[in-house]
């Protein structure tokens, strides 16, 4: 089923849940500010806002980072780091073709850990939430029909008999597009 939702749409709802998170307002929430550095979001903050989004949307942002699920496809994170805890050129263009689509400004070789965390906006987090409704059934089970539509509490539902649809998690989106990148890249994998 094809996606339902236009990118800005999705941009909006992310803002409103973060503005709803952080306690601000939505205009605050630009395109570019940094949840962490600019917008001051915590942790907590995060937990918080992925919950919000499942509630909204239906859908489950991931649990884990690009940087994890790196290391767990390439069996240990020593292609990951440099000599002194900076990510690897390989970490960074693996991030850099992920569904959060950072740009080269943002994510880079010998940046820390904390830092590729800390680069992350809403628009990162838009450009993710939208990737995941790209990861719906090819069918509806209860009816058969293969359109998707977008219901009036915003989650998505078969335009055929209405039915809920689950989408794939965000730690299958994200495992995927490791996946992905890794081979356009030309990386040998280990299998499994
Ligand atoms: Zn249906």
């Amino acid at each position: 089923m094809q996606n339902p939702y236009e990118a800005d749409r999705i941009h909006d709802i992310v803002r409103e849940g973060l503005a709803q998170v952080l306690g601000s307002s939505v205009d605050e929430i630009t395109a570019d500010a940094t949840l962490v550095s600019d917008l001051g979001a915590e942790s907590l903050d995060l937990v918080e806002f992925r919950f919000e989004m499942e509630t909204k949307l239906g859908v489950a942002l991931p649990k884990s980072n690009v940087l994890d699920q790196l290391a767990s496809a390439l069996g240990g994170s020593e292609q990951l780091y440099d000599e002194r805890g900076g990510i690897s050129e390989l970490a960074a263009e693996v991030l850099r073709r992920s569904a959060f689509g950072y740009s080269e400004e943002q994510v880079h070789a010998g940046m820390r850990p904390y830092e590729v965390a800390a680069a992350a906006t809403s628009a990162h987090w838009a450009a993710f939430t939208h990737r995941i409704f790209d990861h719906l059934p090819e069918a509806c089970t209860e009816c058969a029909a293969d359109k998707a539509q977008i219901a009036p509490s915003g989650k998505v539902q078969c335009a055929g008999c209405g039915a809920a649809l689950e989408a794939a998690t965000g730690d299958e989106v994200m495992a995927e597009g490791v996946r992905a990148a890794l081979a356009a890249l030309g990386h040998a994998q280990p299998v499994g």
